[in-house]
């Protein structure tokens, strides 16, 4: 039985994390990105207009509809997908093929239908599912937060139910309580192997 045998698993260099809204997918990025800078934080493109605060080819490559479409003609894309019914987001494939063959470590940050077809794309990819401590401290996050109208939490929300019981689609979950240790956690993946017994 091949899933049982001793070999020894090679450590995650491809981590995809994901997750309902407002658990903290970002959050938990930004503090490896800060702490880690040995681990390529991919950056993706997008529809959507910058926040303010948002940079250019950092937090995202900001593109419009034309130059979304032709990146995805052109095969430019490892996945792309539409988040909350409203804007394109995609994962650049250069980058993070250029990164993986020089053997460094990457982690992808994107949304539920992005982990599942990087899982397909990339079966090596280990998926990583951020769990809020518990439903009433997402709603809290989500409220706190005050970047949506009440329609759009609540819609928000339908989807992070449904989210919520794609758990099992994941190779871990890593419970985000502190964002430091849950950052830890996702790096510890990246970097060692499981003990050989
Ligand atoms: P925001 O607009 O708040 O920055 O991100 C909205 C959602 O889009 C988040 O759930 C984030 O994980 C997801 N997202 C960001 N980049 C990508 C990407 O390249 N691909 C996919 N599938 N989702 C992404």
């Amino acid at each position: 039985n091949d899933r049982l045998s001793s070999r020894q698993p090679a450590p995650a260099k491809l981590i995809v994390l994901a997750g309902p809204t407002a658990v903290g997918k970002g959050t938990v990025a930004n503090h490896i990105r800060e702490n880690h800078p040995d681990v390529l934080l991919s950056v993706s493109a997008t529809t959507r207009a910058p926040r303010p605060g948002e940079e250019e080819g950092v937090s995202y490559f900001f593109v419009d509809d034309s130059e979304f479409d032709r990146m995805v003609e052109e095969g430019e894309l490892l996945e792309w997908a539409t988040v909350h019914n409203a804007h394109r987001y995609g994962t650049p494939r250069g980058p993070v093929e250029a990164a993986l063959a020089a053997g460094s470590s990457v982690l992808l940050e994107i949304d539920i239908q992005g982990a599942r077809s990087v899982r397909r794309a990339m079966p090596e990819a280990r998926l990583v599912f951020l769990q809020p401590p518990s439903w009433e401290e997402l709603v809290r996050r989500l409220v706190g937060r005050g970047t949506e109208s009440a329609s759009e939490q609540a819609r928000r929300l339908e989807t992070a139910k449904v989210e919520l019981a794609s758990v099992d689609e994941f190779d871990y979950q890593v419970v985000n309580g502190n964002v430091g240790e849950a950052a830890q956690e996702v790096v510890d993946l990246m970097k060692t192997r499981k003990a050989k017994r």
